[in-house]
């Protein structure tokens, strides 16, 4: 088997949805033993940081062309078929994000692959590649079977680290790509949020619902939040009230996330919110009602009043912080 996980980049910072891709990657190659994998990244990112953000083993390519700074579908997909060709990969990875399901059913389409989508991926009993995506909300799974030689997946967002995979041995390889595209060009580029970490992007998250009851109460989220060096989310509920942006919105009509741990503060779990926090690692729970369906997936819940809770939490934590 072989493997190409691109790597996603915005604004020279990687984006830790291909990482957590590449290194679930890794860890399937850890149990493969002998397999090729590669990554690729375009547009202009510093060679340290991708040695110190994606360990194991492999070789990525970087093509550092000013052509790639911004994402454009024509250049990267030509730079990526060209990439699938020359390393052979047989599966191509991409992380579920904005771009990855825009540019997946391009390279799939231009490589006569297979496309799966939104997939959790790791391997069978067999040893062999197992895709699984969700329907309906996250209520439906369903494994998907490869018919072609080839098949392009965007991934699932997971908490996925580098832990345990032993010493980094990535080669890395800098090139110039050329952007083939003359018909697109960039007229504006919009950065949401500017100055504040992007709620994918964070190991951390405390996310508010309808429970919270005011804008003026999402204080004591950023509070905690700030506190533990997280960011705020928000359920749909939070966002219609006007309380959080849309670009705080977690959920089936929002974001999905991947947080080490999520902080749920007056959020039910109803499916649709389930369906973007599914890759979390840890989540806790804070509901004053005791039967509200988010306590059937949290790893600890605490049944209480957010305005109690929620300032204690963060002075347990500024103390445990201060005995360190
Ligand atoms: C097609 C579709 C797409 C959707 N997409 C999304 C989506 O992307 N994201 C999303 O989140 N939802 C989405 N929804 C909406 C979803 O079904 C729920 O309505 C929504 O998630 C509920 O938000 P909530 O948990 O904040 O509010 P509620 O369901 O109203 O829950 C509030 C919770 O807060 C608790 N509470 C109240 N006061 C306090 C307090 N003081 N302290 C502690 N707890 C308190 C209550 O016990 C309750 O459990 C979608 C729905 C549809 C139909």
């Amino acid at each position: 088997m072989s493997f190409l996980v691109i790597l996603e980049q915005r604004q020279g910072a990687v984006k830790k949805a291909s990482v957590d891709v590449w290194h679930t990657v890794q860890h399937m190659v850890e149990v493969l033993g002998k397999t090729d994998v590669y990554g690729l990244v375009m547009g202009d990112v510093d060679k340290n940081v991708i040695r110190s953000r994606c360990g194991g083993k492999g070789r990525i390519y970087m093509l550092n062309d000013a052509a790639f700074h911004d994402y454009c579908p024509e250049c990267y997909a030509g730079a990526i078929v060209e990439m699938a060709g020359h390393t052979n990969a047989e599966n191509i990875f991409f992380a579920n994000t904005a771009m990855g399901k825009d540019l997946a059913p391009r390279i799939a389409m231009r490589l006569d692959a297979a496309l799966a989508s939104d997939c959790v991926i790791g391997l069978d009993g067999n040893g062999l590649l197992k895709a699984v995506t969700t329907m309906y909300a996250g209520t439906v799974s369903a494994v998907v079977e490869n018919l072609k030689k080839r098949a392009v997946y965007t991934v699932a967002p997971r908490s996925y680290s580098f832990e345990g995979l032993g010493e980094n041995d990535v080669e890395i390889l800098e090139g110039k790509g050329e952007c083939l595209s003359k018909s697109n060009s960039v007229l504006k580029g919009v950065i949401y949020n500017k100055g504040r970490k992007d709620i994918t992007e964070s190991d951390i998250l405390v996310a508010g619902g309808r429970g919270v009851g005011s804008s003026e109460n999402f204080a004591l989220l950023e509070s905690l939040a700030t506190s533990l060096g997280g960011v705020v989310g928000a359920s749909r509920s939070a966002v219609d009230e006007g309380w959080r942006p849309h670009s705080d919105q977690i959920g089936q009509t929002g974001r999905s996330v991947a947080p080490r741990l999520y902080i749920a503060c007056g959020i039910s779990g109803a499916p649709q919110h389930l369906a973007g926090i599914a890759g979390a690692e840890t989540v806790i729970a804070i509901n004053r009602d005791r039967e509200a369906p988010i306590f059937k997936v949290a790893d600890y819940g605490i049944v209480g009043d957010i305005t109690e809770v929620v300032p204690l939490l963060e002075r347990a934590v500024c103390d445990f912080q201060r005995m360190k």
